[in-house]
């Protein structure tokens, strides 16, 4: 092992004797842990708990109507992502916290990168750009129609019966998509086209699903994804149907609320929208894009959306559990498909150049994760409905920045959250994910040159130590990096206090 794989060891090591996780399904709402995918609901059955939209923010959220059976209780612990994030499946080592499985990156790409930046890439089987060959579906899905082409080929060609997804072009008010959507045929993927960045519980009829006894596929969040690999380890009939977990890189989407304000600030009703996406024609597309049905339309540019704060629909608010993501581009998963603007951002649609205007046609970076993912982006491509070409590891951290700034900074917010209240506990190899992020001076400068560089603190070394604990290692290999290293570990670990002393992880419902 080298050093940072060593060091990595023993603050996965700490991590796990230090953070206490949630001990019920109520717990993990009330810490802040709760992302609302619905698989509680899927495992329960709605007499006991259903997932509603809750004021204030709109979020959505299992109500329980009666106590858990102890054994129904236990089932949906394990298996809710709140409760526990997952490592890299199927990676074989003699230690679970020597389980890297990134190292396939460089074998399989020839890519040589630092050892934290190769755990923010993730295991790579093939990382690809491309696009849906059909050019509707590149047109109207949320970037190239990437997940919509897989799943539908899925369908196409007989290797799967059906898809668990969502309807991502629909308002929170339309109860009926507020949940999964099993589509059988491509007509009804194409239907869930989109990305939904509002609260959806993607899981809520994983039960049905498996009930049906047929060859399915999933397409949803990467915390979605952790929740059907958690919940693999409690109900054998998931590995035997689900045949592939497809995914999206993940910022966060936005409470509903945010989309109440935009609706009220072009003086729209919900009941009068009869056409609403949050992307596509065209990638991104506006986002939001409204009409209603006497033929009035608002929409808002992408950038203004995420990047100005939703002036119109802001100020934006999320739910605390994305800041304590450490899963955000589906290490878990098959297959994750993600947007690939350089820096993260496209450019306004009023303000596009003409060396970015390709980008608006749509493209997506496709990483296969696992062999059997490989194999339907293989087979996906070989039918002609995907067109892809090559792609390198690096172009993962520059159309990522903002997700690999919350990788440098997940290990130092996980000690500010679990000083406080329960937090999501990692299995071994997530947490040294997690910890190289952080351990590694390469990777975290590498981080800091992509966003505002962290402010001078002139006693940041011994702030920071009063902060990291006495005698372990990692703590003062941290302790010798870089002021800048150090102020930025320290301004974090302050943020994600702020934030928890004004009550961003307290969600309590009447
Ligand atoms: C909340 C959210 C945040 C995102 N953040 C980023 C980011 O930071 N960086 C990045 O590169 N990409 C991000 N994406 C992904 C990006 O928006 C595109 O979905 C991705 O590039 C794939 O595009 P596509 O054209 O292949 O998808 P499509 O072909 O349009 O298919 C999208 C699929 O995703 C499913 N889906 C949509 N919304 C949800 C949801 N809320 N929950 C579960 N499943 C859903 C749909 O059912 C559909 O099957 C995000 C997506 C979402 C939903
Ligand atoms: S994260 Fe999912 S399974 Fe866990 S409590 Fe929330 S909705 Fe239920
Ligand atoms: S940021 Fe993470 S926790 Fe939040 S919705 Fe995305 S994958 Fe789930």
């Amino acid at each position: 092992m080298t050093d940072i794989e060593d060091l990595a060891t023993l603050a996965a090591q700490f991590d796990h004797r230090n953070v206490r996780a949630p001990s019920s399904l109520e717990e993990v709402v009330s810490s802040g842990n709760c992302m609302g995918c619905g698989l509680c609901e899927s495992i329960a059955g709605s007499e006991f708990l259903e997932m509603k939209v809750l004021p204030p923010k709109q979020r959505m959220r299992p109500v329980f109507h009666k106590a858990l059976t102890p054994e129904i209780a236990a089932k949906a612990l394990a298996a809710c992502p709140g409760a526990q994030v997952g490592g890299i499946p199927g990676t074989r080592a003699s230690s679970p916290y020597q389980a890297s499985g990134e190292v396939a990156v460089r074998a399989r790409t020839g890519w040589t990168p630092s050892t934290g930046l190769e755990a923010f890439v993730g295991k790579v089987v093939s990382i690809q750009k491309g696009y849906a060959s059909d050019p509707e579906t590149r047109f109207k899905a949320a970037a190239a129609g990437g997940l919509t082409t897989l799943a539908s080929h899925l369908i196409d060609s007989k290797q799967v019966d059906f898809v668990v997804h969502v309807k991502a072009c629909a308002l929170y008010s339309d109860v009926s998509t507020q949940g999964s959507k099993l589509s059988f045929s491509s007509a009804e993927v194409f239907e869930g086209k989109g990305s939904r960045y509002g609260p959806v519980a993607p899981l809520k009829s994983l039960e049905d699903a498996l009930k049906l006894n047929r060859p399915f596929a999933v397409v949803a969040k990467p915390c979605d994804i952790n929740a059907v690999r958690n919940m693999a380890k409690v109900d054998a009939r998931v590995d035997q149907l689900c045949k592939c977990l497809m995914t999206l890189s993940c910022g966060t989407y936005a409470d509903n609320v945010c989309l109440d304000k935009f609706l009220t600030h072009h003086d729209m009703k919900h009941s009068e929208v009869e056409e609403f996406r949050w992307r596509g024609h065209g990638c991104p597309g506006d986002c939001p894009y409204v009409r209603t049905s006497d033929g009035r339309e608002a929409a808002y540019d992408y950038v203004d959306f995420w990047f100005e704060n939703g002036k119109e629909s802001g100020p934006l608010t999320y739910q605390w559990r994305c800041k304590m993501c450490s899963d955000f581009i589906g290490y878990q998963a098959d297959v994750v498909v993600m947007d690939c603007w350089p820096k993260g951002a496209p450019e306004r649609r009023k303000e596009i150049t003409d060396a970015r205007k390709h980008e608006w046609d749509g493209w997506v970076l496709v990483i296969a994760r696992s062999e059997r993912g490989q194999a339907v982006v293989d087979s996906a491509k070989d039918a002609g409905v995907l067109t892809l070409g090559p792609a390198e590891g690096r172009e993962v951290l520059e159309t990522q920045p903002h997700q690999a700034r919350r990788a440098a900074s997940q290990l130092i917010r996980r000690m500010a959250h679990g000083s406080k209240y329960p937090l999501t506990q990692l299995e071994p190899n997530a947490a040294m994910r997690v910890a190289k992020w952080a351990l590694d001076a390469d990777f975290v400068d590498e981080v800091m040159n992509t966003g505002a560089p962290a402010p001078t603190i002139p006693d940041c070394a011994e702030q920071l130590r009063s902060i990291l604990p006495a005698g372990e290692a990692w703590a003062e290999a941290i302790l010798k990096m870089p002021d800048r290293h150090i102020a930025y570990h320290l301004d974090n670990y302050k943020g994600t206090l702020r934030r928890l002393e004004r009550g961003d992880a307290n969600e309590t419902y009447a």
